[in-house]
């Protein structure tokens, strides 16, 4: 068959099993795979690959596509250090990639989708819809790059970049078995979050994977009507269904969850809300034994478009007391890279108006 660079598929987008056998259906001895997989992961191209002969480059890159994402725009925080990446892919899409610098380790935030269709009110990402999912590869890609650019170590992924994970499930999957793959840049299921806006039937079907991975679920809301305002998924899957999925997965895992919880100014924040936000999370997870609960609040990011408005410090601390109060453990996310506006989809919407 011949190969349309439409049509083409990433390498990076294969397991080594698939590899392996794309490799040997073209002849190659069985362990080219073990010497070309590595390297991949790496950021090298076939080509590049000085212990694989030219004939198998050559095959490689006529029928598939190598290479990484390119780097449009890179941002470096002077104050944190934090990185923020603009990557171009091979049809001109753009998306962005964070690297974050924590005393525990490096962090790089992914993105999943060009956009997003999950409508959330506050987000950026969102506004355009969703252009396409990315592939497994190129979700991969901004890992490999990053760590080329940086030449930084990276301890951990989150999957909390632009676009819905669950929303573009099977890519998601690839992209978490092969960036766990001890032949490749080997990052343990531990060291992995994925976030969703709450896509009850993905976390259903992920837990099933029973990676031990960290879910993130962001709520924002403690009632349905709240909840379906702000975020328009809440209409197909309510919050009984959510937790239903979240209850499932830590039946099936065994993992927490963690909670994000948006504060915006004058919607959901007063200590009202915490108290409700928290008898919610307690009636509807802890049955009685101390399971973990936690939730990330984070002051809403100011987005051009939408007007909204984080709240004064002191309700933000209010807000946690309230829920430390009653037994749930409440963190604040502190904001990264406050001088190059590291957050949310903006830096893709910058550009994109910047270009026409
Ligand atoms: N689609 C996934 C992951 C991407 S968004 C999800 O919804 O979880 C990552 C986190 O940033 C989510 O908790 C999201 O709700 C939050 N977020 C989006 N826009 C924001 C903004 N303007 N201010 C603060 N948090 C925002």
């Amino acid at each position: 068959m011949i190969e349309t660079e439409k049509t083409k598929k990433d390498l990076l987008s294969f397991s080594f099993d698939e590899l392996e056998k794309i490799l040997l259906s073209a002849g190659e001895p069985r362990y080219r795979a073990a010497q070309i997989f590595p390297q991949l992961h790496r950021g090298l191209s076939p080509r590049e690959m000085t212990n694989v002969p030219a004939k198998t480059a050559a095959f490689l890159e006529e029928n598939f596509n190598s290479g990484l994402p390119e780097t449009v725009r890179k941002l470096s925080s002077r104050i944190d250090g934090t990185q923020k990446y603009l990557f171009g892919l091979r049809d001109g899409n753009r998306v962005e990639t964070v690297l974050m610098k924590y005393r525990h380790g490096n962090t790089v935030c992914v993105s999943s989708q060009v956009g997003c269709r999950m409508g959330c009110v506050f987000c950026a990402s969102t506004i355009g819809g969703r252009v396409r999912d990315l592939s497994a590869g190129e979700i991969l890609g901004q890992v490999i790059a990053v760590r080329k650019e940086s030449g930084e170590r990276v301890d951990n992924i989150v999957m909390m970049g632009i676009g819905e994970p669950l929303d573009n499930f099977d890519n998601t999957l690839a992209f978490l078995r092969n960036v766990n793959d001890s032949r490749g840049i080997n990052i343990g299921f531990r060291h992995v979050s994925v976030s969703t806006c709450g896509h009850a039937d993905g976390i259903r079907r992920l837990a099933d994977e029973k990676f031990p991975i960290t879910l993130s679920v962001s709520l924002h809301a403690h009632s349905d009507a709240e909840r379906s305002a702000i975020m328009p998924v809440n209409k197909r899957w309510g919050l009984s269904e959510l937790f239903d999925a979240c209850r499932y997965w830590k039946e099936k895992t065994g993992r927490r969850i963690s909670f994000e919880y948006t504060l915006i100014k004058g919607k959901n924040c007063d200590r009202r809300d915490a108290a409700a936000l928290a008898a919610l999370l307690v009636t509807e997870l802890r049955d009685g034994e101390p399971y973990p609960i936690h939730v990330n609040i984070i002051p809403v990011n100011r987005v051009k478009e939408t007007g909204l408005e984080p709240p004064d410090r002191k309700t933000v601390m209010e807000f946690c007391d309230e829920l430390e109060r009653r037994g749930v453990r409440a963190t604040v996310r502190r904001t990264l890279g406050p001088d190059i506006n590291a957050s949310c989809g903006q830096l893709r919407r910058a550009e994109a108006g910047e270009n026409g």
